[in-house]
């Protein structure tokens, strides 16, 4: 067929295989959500809507690809640890990458109206995407600690920041000249002495970021053997596509996908999840 003809262009298209036995960490930040973040109105310096819909979106992407065990987000930005023995997509970097980006923008878009039901979108939002290979349990480590790290560093400058432009009345040129050079006591400091403000008591939200975790809950005593389960009441033909099959309903009970706002730095949270890192 005259299709053969051109059918060695395919030959251009090369491999992109992930290494094997190495974790994978994609991280998605949103595209210049500095523009995005003003033109929609996103409280400074946290819009807790615009933090609910990326943790809602992180929750959707790790509901329908099952080998991402954890994810961490602040800010525009949400990693996703992948298990090293992952198979997804015969391991195609850019097949998992796109994959994974593009769900996890859907996701955004698709509930943006559940959390901003007053702000229309004024123009599609876009999230860039990365993949990383990490070799072992320590590097994994170090990375979650270095975005937690990073989202108390920012969350820090921002929230003096901002409170000497909303409460202080500086311009943010004046704001910025006022912080170079200082240091983390230094703005502890000046929120406390200048605005009253204790930076410990913000919310853990803002000075931790969500942490997205797979967790096993206990099952009901009753509900070892969902087959034993009386017959429910037959349901109307309308409901029939909501009503979850049996195997969903034991994966239900078995899992459920968490958001959480603590400390992934120590060993506490990974010594409880020995998993994460297996
Ligand atoms: P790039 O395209 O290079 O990522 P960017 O403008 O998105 O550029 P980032 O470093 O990713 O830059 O920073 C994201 C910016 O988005 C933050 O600095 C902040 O201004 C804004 N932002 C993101 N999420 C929120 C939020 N929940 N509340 C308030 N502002 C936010
Ligand atoms: P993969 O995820 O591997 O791409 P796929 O199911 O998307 O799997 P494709 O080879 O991309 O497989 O084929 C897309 C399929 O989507 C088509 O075979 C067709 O069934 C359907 N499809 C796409 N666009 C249309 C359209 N405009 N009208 C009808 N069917 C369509
Ligand atoms: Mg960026
Ligand atoms: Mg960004
Ligand atoms: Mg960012
Ligand atoms: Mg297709």
């Amino acid at each position: 067929m005259a299709n053969s003809k051109y059918a060695y262009v395919r030959n251009f298209e090369l491999l992109d295989p992930l290494l094997p036995g190495c974790f994978l960490v994609c991280r998605i930040d949103g595209h210049s959500f500095h523009r995005f973040s003003e033109e929609h109105a996103f409280t400074k310096p946290n819009d807790e809507r615009a933090l609910q819909l990326m943790d809602h979106a992180a929750k959707d992407l790790m509901s329908e690809f099952k080998d991402i065990v954890l994810a961490f987000g602040e800010s525009d930005e949400f990693s996703f640890l992948l298990r090293k023995s992952t198979n997804l997509y015969n391991r195609r970097n850019a097949k998992i990458l796109s994959t994974l980006t593009s769900y996890f923008t859907s996701c955004y878009v698709f509930h943006w109206p559940r959390y901003f039901p007053d702000t229309p979108l004024r123009y599609p939002p876009s999230f860039d995407g990365r993949i990383v290979l990490y070799p072992d349990e320590h590097a994994i480590r170090d990375y979650f600690a270095w975005r937690q790290a990073d989202t108390h560093i920012n969350n820090l400058y921002n929230t003096v920041f901002w409170a000497l432009v909303q409460q202080g009345g500086q311009t943010t040129t004046e704001a910025h000249a006022a912080l170079r050079g200082t240091v983390s006591a230094q703005k502890h400091e000046m929120l406390f002495q200048r605005f009253k403000m204790n930076y410990n008591d913000l919310p853990a939200r803002f000075r931790k970021g969500s942490v997205v975790v797979r967790e096993k809950v206990s099952e009901p005593e009753d509900a070892h053997d969902t087959d034993d389960l009386p017959e429910p009441i037959k349901p109307k033909t309308s409901e029939i596509a909501r009503i979850p099959s049996k195997a969903s309903q034991r994966d239900k009970l078995k899992t459920t996908i968490e958001v959480m706002h603590c400390d992934i730095i120590g060993d506490e949270f990974w010594d409880a999840r020995p998993h994460l890192l297996a």
